[in-house]
């Protein structure tokens, strides 16, 4: 596999270990630059541009772009792109809330994203903000899959409950190893995702309903009332779920978002 290549007369190795594999496919940031639909009344926050294939595309929608990047190599490409006080370098999830810069036009957020941040990027800015009106990303497959599929399907697992508490998602096209380099092992996705605009006590209680959905996926084949009688004694559970109507014998599979959020917040 050959992960060294040329850019702007850089010569700069792809490290797997910050998922480095390049977009050289049309395709995906045109279709990322449709759904985000960015213009000059939007800041857009972009994630892990390496090299700037997304980049450049974004900043001829004339929206205020703000970088995040975590390898200092791509520091004279970046620069070449961007003013130097439009990049934050580091580790994204690093970063506090006070880190973050306050976007002066309503925010998008955008990213061909490591594959082993894709997750808690995504739980990041749905549990603490800031909300963005939209956010669209190139992830791996089955993240995005996981991500926007509803109930009783057989890839529903907490965090197609955990993104549908926060926001409507849904997927976009799929993208095979070819559109990359270094060519990855498996397949990307772009996923959609709208957040809802919740107050801040209503985000609070579905953050709060997140530990009982959690414990309950953790045993995904077990009667979801079963586990939650030996997890959580202190609660009547077989009362809350016939008032709710939610079958004994369902599993968490089988157990919408909203029955969830009923279950789970007062
Ligand atoms: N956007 C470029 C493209 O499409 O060709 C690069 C995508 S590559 C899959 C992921 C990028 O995210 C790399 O540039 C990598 O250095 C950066 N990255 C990895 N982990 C990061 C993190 N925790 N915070 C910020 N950037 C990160």
């Amino acid at each position: 596999m050959n992960r060294q290549f040329r850019s702007n007369g850089n010569f700069i190795r792809a490290k797997k270990s910050l998922g480095q594999n390049f977009c050289i496919d049309e395709r995906i940031p045109n279709e990322i630059i449709k759904e985000l639909a960015p213009n000059n009344d939007f800041s857009v926050w972009e994630i892990g541009p390496g090299k700037g294939a997304l980049t450049k595309r974004l900043i001829e929608t004339g929206a205020d772009i703000h970088l995040f990047e975590i390898d200092k190599r791509m520091e004279e490409i970046l620069e070449s792109l961007c003013p130097k006080e439009n990049i934050t370098w580091g580790d994204f999830l690093e970063l506090s809330q006070e880190e973050l810069p306050k976007p002066s036009k309503p925010l998008l957020v955008c990213g061909n994203l490591p594959y082993y941040c894709g997750t808690p990027i995504i739980k990041r800015f749905l549990e603490k903000g800031p909300t963005p009106t939209r956010l669209v990303f190139l992830l791996q497959h089955e993240v995005a899959v996981k991500a926007s599929v509803p109930v009783n399907h057989k890839e529903y697992s907490y965090l197609s409950v955990h993104t549908a508490l926060f926001a409507k998602a849904r997927i976009g096209n799929k993208y095979g190893p070819a559109s990359f380099v270094p060519r990855p092992k498996i397949d990307s996705s772009v996923l959609i995702i709208e957040p809802f605009h919740l107050s801040e006590e209503e985000r609070q209680k579905r953050i709060n309903a997140l530990k009982f959905i959690s414990a309950l996926f953790n045993q995904r084949r077990k009667i979801a009332l079963s586990t939650l009688k030996r997890t959580f004694p202190e609660t009547n559970w077989a009362e809350k779920f016939s008032k709710l109507g939610i079958d004994e014998k369902a599993r968490p599979e089988n157990i919408s978002p909203e029955q969830f959020l009923e279950l789970f917040t007062d």
